[in-house]
Order: C-alpha cells, then sequence, then structure tokens
C-alpha cells in the first residue's frame, strides 16, 4: 500500500543540511498541517575531525540528532538511506532509489541543494542535487527510465510541480521565515556534533544572515531559494490537420 501522500519532499545530502538551508519554510509548512517527508541521502560518516570519534558512533549520534531536529520542524517522517559520506555518485541506482521515493510520496514541491553552486560546495551535495534534478524532471514520470518501478512494484509517474534549491548562487525567490526562525534555530542546535553547544552568538549571527536575505522583502527574516516551477504534462497529440482545401 502506498503511504500518505506528503506536501514536500525534502533531500539533504547530510544530516543537518535541510534545517540551514529551508529549515524555516519547513516549518511554515508544518505549521499549516501540509506533511513533509525528509530523505537523508548519507550517514553523516566522516563529519568530524577528531581521531577520538567513531565513524559507527557518529552515524548513531547524527541519526539521532536528526530525528530530534525533525521532530523540532514537525516533519511528519525522516528517510536514512544510509550511504557513506563523500560517497554519492550520479548512477542508476541512486537515480532510482530517488525516482522511487519520489513516485512513493507523490509530492507537489521538491527541494534540495542547487546543483549549479560554484567553487565553494561539497561533492555529495553537487551529486544529490544534481540527481534530485533530474529525477524530478525526468526519472519519476518515465516508463522506461526504470519499468521496474511500474510493473513490478505498480507505482505510477509522478509530476512534482514545482522544485526549491537551496544555496543557490542566484536565488529568485525569498520565503518569509520571521515567524518561524526560533523554531529552525533549535533544530539546528540539535546537531550538536555539527555545531557544538548553541550560543547566543550563533543565533544573533544567524539573525542577522536571514535578515539579508531578506532586505529587499517586506517581512524581517528570510530563506533566499532558486525556485524552478517545473512543466506540466506534454500537451496531446495535434488533432488531425482538415483535409486541404482546394
Ligand atoms: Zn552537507
Amino acid at each position: 500500500m502506498l503511504p500518505e501522500q506528503a506536501y514536500a519532499l525534502i533531500f539533504a545530502p547530510h544530516p543537518d543540511d535541510a534545517e540551514g538551508g529551508i529549515g524555516g519554510t519547513m516549518v511554515r509548512w508544518a505549521r499549516e498541517g501540509k506533511p513533509i517527508v525528509l530523505v537523508i541521502c548519507t550517514n553523516g560518516d566522516k563529519g568530524t575531525n577528531d581521531p577520538k570519534i567513531k565513524p559507527a558512533d557518529l552515524v548513531k549520534i547524527r541519526e539521532a540528532e536528526q530525528r530530534t531536529a525533525a521532530e523540532c520542524m514537525g516533519v511528519r517522517e525522516v528517510i536514512f538511506l544510509g550511504h557513506p559520506d563523500q560517497s554519492l555518485q550520479d548512477e542508476p541506482g541512486f537515480r532510482r532509489e530517488l525516482a522511487r521515493l519520489i513516485r512513493l510520496y507523490r509530492p507537489e514541491v521538491v527541494a534540495t541543494t542547487d546543483p549549479g553552486r560554484r567553487y565553494m560546495t561539497h561533492p555529495d551535495h553537487r551529486t544529490t542535487g544534481r540527481v534530485v534534478l533530474d529525477a524530478v524532471s525526468l526519472y519519476s514520470h518515465n516508463l522506461y527510465a526504470f519499468p521496474e518501478l511500474y510493473f513490478e512494484e505498480g507505482l505510477e509517474l509522478h509530476r512534482t510541480k514545482e522544485m526549491l534549491l537551496w544555496g543557490a548562487d542566484a536565488p529568485n525567490c525569498c520565503l518569509d521565515i520571521t515567524d518561524t526562525f526560533d523554531a529552525k534555530m533549535s533544530a539546528l542546535h540539535c546537531h550538536i556534533s555539527q555545531f557544538g553547544q548553541p550560543s547566543p552568538e550563533r543565533s544573533k549571527r544567524m539573525r542577522e544572515r536571514y535578515k539579508q536575505q531578506a532586505e529587499k522583502e517586506e517581512f524581517e527574516l528570510g530563506e533566499s531559494l532558486h525556485r524552478v516551477q517545473m512543466m506540466g504534462p506534454p500537451p496531446p497529440p495535434p488533432a488531425t490537420p482538415p483535409p486541404a482545401e482546394r
């Protein structure tokens, strides 16, 4: 049986990425009663430079941190794909995995990290963004991209209406997080293995950042994103042209 449809499906390369990128917006959706499903592509096992921390232990810590953060944001479900950190590749297995999730949850909106960001980026971010974009643009609504999804699992094709990309060099929209900023920060604070103990300085710094992102808006704090409206279904074939008049 299919799971309940998600309004938004969020693909994060690592635990903690979604909170920073689109956390305030996720909280707003959740408060509006829209179901959100968060997919964490890697287990984040390389997210430390502390030789005393073992990667296997870090995986457990980060998973627990992510579950608490998701709860803070009101996320309905978190899915851990468990790929090793720094291992993601644009290959058929990963494409199929993401296309399958889109067809399973049938979201209106898909959000992920912008794969087009230049210079300062993490290889897992580039790959996640690229493969999610391709899955939304093509694999999730093409029958023969992964025929087994339809013929063996019975998953219908799905078209997503809109994509939102965080970390974009050229954002084209800013979404109001004035009322949800505190919840976004609470979610970020859960990731102690990555950011240490929360501090007032950090919250102040972050508030400044989101104030800056909203400087052209009428609200105080915003998340800058790149919105991509996806094409609708292909147009019907042209009607048979009338016979040429003599
Ligand atoms: Zn990351």
